[in-house]
């Protein structure tokens, strides 16, 4: 299974700004001088290779939107935030004029989870067939709302595709095709719901916007039997620890510690720092990553925890 990130921020999308670019320019410049580069392709292999991570990449950038590639014909996709646009392009090039069928598994329809979908390619092209899967009853009305009129231009009824919603019950294992798929119930506002998929006997959690309070041991008990020996945990870390206990406590998000402690608990595999807070630049968000593996090493057991952030274009191979 491979897993494709499509859109990794919380809340609202976020670009590099020109200062940004012109100040990534500037340092790899100084860092490369002295070199001469015969050519794109050398040039390419040298910023891949010996730029440091955050001269080269950035952070989240589109709203969430994660696929899981299995082998077969079908997309699996959690969420549809705006991520959900190069999404599509993708799933238009890949499918070559034949029409697609997209598994989709909703967190909750708050809005950065929901905004790509207008600009979803497949769901203009008939014969398309697209699932929405989701537990909450509102699904299926707050995808509607959004593209009516004043909001979008373009209406619900204009869509080519042939789109169903699929109302999932939390705690309930359901075969996808090859895929069994488990919704679980989260601390949010409205509620969420995270998502085990399993697959050949490999595991991902999807959980976002989800709150923990650690202190309930009956609740953290909870999320590691959920998140129990996972291969990927792909988790709310909006917040920095002492953001998320105090300031921002009930806000309906988590930290990167509290991603590293439920994932001891659960001696899950590899934890993956996903919506980013949107306020957060690369160097504040590469802060967090090295304060989570700084936390894993200090508290670490017998079975080592990997620890990433997550960025729009990561693949991961399990
Ligand atoms: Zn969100
Ligand atoms: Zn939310």
């Amino acid at each position: 299974m491979r897993v494709r990130f499509w859109g990794t921020r919380g809340s609202i999308g976020v670009a590099l700004t020109s200062a940004d670019v012109r100040d990534r320019l500037a340092q790899a410049l100084v860092h490369a001088s002295g070199r001469t580069f015969a050519s794109y392709e050398e040039a390419h292999a040298y910023a891949s290779s010996e730029l440091d991570f955050s001269l080269t990449h950035t952070f989240g950038g589109h709203t969430p939107c994660v696929e899981l590639e299995l082998p077969g014909e079908e997309y699996y996709v959690c969420d549809m935030g705006s991520g959900a646009r190069p999404f599509g392009v993708h799933v238009l090039a890949k499918q070559a004029r034949r029409p697609a069928t997209v598994n989709v598994f909703m967190s909750h329809v708050h809005w950065d989870h929901i905004m790509g979908f207008p600009f979803f390619g497949p769901a203009y092209v008939p014969g398309t067939k697209i699932h929405i899967h989701g537990c909450h009853d509102v699904v299926e009305q707050a995808f509607r709302l959004q593209q009516s009129p004043p909001c979008f231009p373009v209406g619900w009824e204009q869509l080519g595709a042939t789109i169903d919603f699929i109302r999932l019950e939390p705690d309930k294992p359901y075969k996808v095709n090859g895929m069994t798929v488990t919704p679980h119930l989260q601390l949010h506002s409205g509620d969420s719901y995270g998502y085990r998929f399993e697959h050949e006997g490999k595991s991902v959690i999807y959980s976002t916007d989800s709150e923990h309070k650690l202190e309930n041991r009956a609740e953290a008990e909870t999320f590691a039997a959920f998140f129990r020996g996972a291969d990927l945990v792909i988790f709310d870390a909006m917040y920095a620890l002492a953001e998320a206990i105090s300031i921002k406590a009930d806000w309906g998000h988590s930290s990167n510690i509290v991603g590293v402690e439920l994932c001891q608990m659960a001696r899950a595999k590899h934890l993956m720092l996903f919506h980013h807070e949107p306020a957060n630049n690369d160097a504040t968000l590469e802060g967090l990553l090295k304060e989570a593996r700084r936390f894993e090493e200090l508290t670490r057991g017998d079975q080592p925890l990997k620890v990433s952030a997550a960025y729009d274009g990561l693949e991961v191979d399990l």
